[in-house]
């Protein structure tokens, strides 16, 4: 469709900006501080979690499955912890490591242990020259954070309602040895909202890389994070790999982080026999054991996939409105003009909003100026250049209802006023 603001006549088109700054004006004189610019939980989705903490007190017996959780012992994470963890993400909990509490955490720890170690027995990647990763984009920032900090090369692969374009990644990864990983978010992507067809896990788990120590990082970070009763479906990617006969191409990640408290839940790994005794190697060198106590704490409060469920299904009574007042707002406000689309996801964290080529730095700008924060323009690409400056992530969560209206009406308007400014200059 074409934007409105083309199709006006030049004094329409004055008008139309004068209106456009006179509500500008206003906005900036109420001195607004909104934030809508990272994926946190609001203070009711943590608050469903405090019943955690009263359920372990001096008096609980700390043993589980036979192992004192307030002790060393269990590298790989207590019993319960691991067998809730593999029944989130569907696979057998002896392919699976709980360590720590966060995910992002375990990710870059792999990435240091394939730059420094090697993967399973492979020379390690600061050997092999410049190594590179594929980065569907946009995509998670801090993902690209990790890997650019060890100076693997970051490589933007298209991403579509589908997923990553498959036909470019199976090119890459088959043809070019120094390709050492690429990072997936395959279900509620951040920031789209998309979930990966089907086709495209099966492709995924077809892939015949060209270097040996290639591997996906399969971060499920939204795995159970519907809004509807009924979700989005994502092929588990290891059934896929045995489907195709494959083996030892994917570290799938997940963590409690947006089920109970962010930074202080738990988080694991699941791998083939082989990578998962590679990774087992690489965390015994670096600790003892897990953290258990707050394992422990969330068995006893989440105890399994249904429960898990059940919980979830009240986090998304708190932003399921959230996500449709966003729908509703750019609906309303933008979906005759002409200028920009925006992804409609049915869970996970985020809104992909797509305004014209060369908008996306100046409403970001400019909405700052007028009292709201947003995720920074290109911050979702490889080096946080966003080809065509046009996307922009918008991250209902956090802030209240309240805010968020008024966030997302300050947003439109620097949408309509940068656009409107675009054509006015398109045209001296
Ligand atoms: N992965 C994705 C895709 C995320 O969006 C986030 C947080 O926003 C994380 C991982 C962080 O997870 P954790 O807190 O478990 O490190």
């Amino acid at each position: 469709m074409a934007s409105v603001y083309h199709s006006m006549s030049d004094a329409d088109l004055d008008q139309e900006l004068a209106q456009l700054e006179a509500e500008a004006e206003a906005l900036r004189a109420r001195n607004l501080a909104l934030d809508m610019a990272r994926g946190k939980p609001s203070r009711e989705q943590t608050d469903l979690s405090k019943p955690m903490l009263d359920l372990l007190t001096g008096e609980t017996d700390l043993t589980d499955g036979g192992i004192p959780a307030d002790n060393y012992f269990a590298p790989d994470g207590l019993p319960s912890a691991r067998a809730l963890a593999a029944e989130i993400i569907g696979v057998d909990a002896a392919h699976v490591i709980v360590n720590g509490s966060s995910s992002l955490n375990l990710m870059h720890d792999l990435v240091a242990h394939a730059y420094a170690l090697g993967v399973c027995g492979h020379d390690p990647w600061c050997t092999q020259g410049q190594v590179k990763f594929l980065c569907p984009a946009p995509g998670y920032d801090r993902h690209f954070t990790v890997t650019a900090h060890y100076g693997i090369e970051n490589i933007p692969v298209a991403m579509t309602p589908d997923g990553p374009d498959m036909d470019e990644v199976a090119r890459l990864v088959e043809t070019d040895p120094q390709v050492k990983g690429i990072w997936c978010v395959p279900k509620y992507s951040n920031p789209q909202g998309c979930t990966y067809s089907d086709e495209t896990v099966r492709r995924f788990a077809a892939l015949k890389p060209a270097a040996p120590d290639f591997r996906i990082f399969w971060d499920n970070a939204y795995a159970v994070h519907d809004l509807y009763d009924t979700g989005d479906e994502l092929l588990n990617i290891f059934d896929a790999l045995a489907e195709a006969g494959a083996a030892d191409l994917v570290y799938e990640f997940a963590s409690t982080a947006k089920v109970t408290f962010p930074g202080s839940g738990m988080a694991w790994v699941a791998a083939s026999d082989a990578d998962i005794a590679d990774i087992r190697s690489h965390f015994a060198a670096m600790r003892v054991c897990p953290e258990k106590i707050s394992q422990f704490a969330h068995v006893a409060f989440l105890r399994d996939a249904a429960g898990v469920r059940a919980h979830m299904r009240k986090h998304a009574a708190v932003i399921r409105p959230r996500f449709e007042l966003v729908e509703r707002k750019f609906a309303e406000g933008l979906a005759d003009l002409g200028i920009a689309t925006w992804t409609h996801p049915r869970g996970g964290y985020f809104v992909l909003f797509n305004g014209p080529h060369g908008s996306a730095k100046a409403i970001v700008a400019l909405a700052k100026e007028l009292g709201v924060t947003l995720t920074g323009a290109g911050a979702t690409w490889p080096y946080g250049n966003d080809p065509c400056d046009s996307d922009i992530r918008i991250a209902p969560t956090f802030p209240t209802l309240e805010e968020l209206a008024e966030a997302l009406d300050v947003f439109i308007v620097a949408v309509k006023l940068v656009c409107a400014r675009m054509e006015r200059a398109a045209r001296s």
